[in-house]
């Protein structure tokens, strides 16, 4: 491309929101036959909300509420935010006094599973099966069934185990964006299909994927994971774009011939992306693409 085109169409884009960094990435774009797309926070909405709490012990449900919410206090997760927002609201409603902990101490984050810490003299462990596997504890029928239930209508499960035993569960809700399903149909009607990758489970990542129009599905991967499928599309000789917020897939966008960051975005994200989209509305992968398409063409 001219330096005089490339500069037309960034500063386009640039009007629109669509911040294309240089003419390299304007090039690759046009080529693009497959997009990947994460899940969370690119194809949905990012901000979950609790719809379902489990008890699977004694505990009351405010200190199960608390622990959980503690636990997950220092976590950037979407998830974690929707546990906290939960806990305090419900303490809001009850008007007692119960004592609360900060934060946990010895906190850590297992990436795609969930956290871990002590609150007070418990240790207390917030994410999904894999995580309570890493810790050898057991996750019964019971469980079990509460979780599918959940994951069959979209939503994600996560479990509180607290001092080596699943005490209970939380069921989170994150809706689809409402431009998905038009995006979807329309790229594919511009000869670009569409994947979904996510750290997310099977069963919702599923349910989610109908929902939107996308039939090929990676689930229950990490973020290098979701580097890895990229890079094997790139191996079968595809020019792969990958659409995601920055929140567990700053790999996957480096990899991508063309990293496309949606959203206000991590910093991590806008560093590691070759498109920035300023609004955080799906319809902007089409216009980034359509840009490049008309600008190629243009010159050629
Ligand atoms: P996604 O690709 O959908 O953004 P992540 O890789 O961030 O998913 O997380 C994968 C799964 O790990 C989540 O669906 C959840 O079950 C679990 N998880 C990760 N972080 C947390 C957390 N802070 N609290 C609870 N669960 C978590
Ligand atoms: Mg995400």
């Amino acid at each position: 491309a001219t330096p005089t085109a490339v500069m037309v169409a960034t500063g386009k884009g640039a009007s629109l929101g669509v911040l294309i960094k240089g003419g390299n990435a304007l090039e690759k774009a046009h080529k693009v036959k497959t997009i990947v797309f994460d899940k969370t926070g690119t194809l949905t909405v990012g901000k979950p909300e609790v719809v379902s709490v489990m008890l699977f012990s004694s505990i009351s449900m405010e200190d199960f509420c608390n622990l959980a919410s503690t636990a997950e206090a220092n976590s950037e997760h979407p998830i974690a935010k929707a546990v906290v927002e939960h806990a305090r609201k419900l303490s809001q409603g009850s008007g007692s006094n119960t004592e609360y902990f900060a934060e946990a101490r010895e906190f850590k984050v297992h990436l795609g599973a969930g956290v871990s810490g002590k609150v007070g003299d418990k240790m207390v462990l917030v994410g999904n099966k894999r995580l309570m596997k890493t810790y050898d504890i057991p996750v019964d029928s019971e469980v079990e069934n509460y979780i599918s239930e959940n994951e069959q209508l979209a939503r994600t499960c996560v479990l509180v185990a607290i001092d080596g035993k699943v005490a209970g569960a939380i069921a989170v809700t994150d809706p689809v964006k409402p431009e998905a399903v038009r995006v979807i149909s329309y790229l594919r009607s511009m000869g670009i299909s569409s994947i979904m990758v996510t750290g997310d489970n099977w069963a919702t990542a599923r349910a989610i994927a109908k929902e939107v129009g996308i039939e090929n599905v990676v689930a229950e991967t990490d973020p290098l994971g979701k580097a890895e499928r990229i890079k094997d599309l790139q191996m079968k000789g595809y020019t792969v774009a990958m659409v995601g917020d920055g929140i567990n897939d700053s790999p996957a966008l480096v990899a991508a011939d063309v990293g496309i960051a949606i959203g206000a975005g991590t910093d991590v994200a806008i560093e590691a992306a070759d498109v920035v989209l300023i609004k955080n509305n799906l319809e902007d992968v089409i216009t980034a693409i359509d840009l490049s398409r008309k600008t190629i063409s243009r010159i050629r």
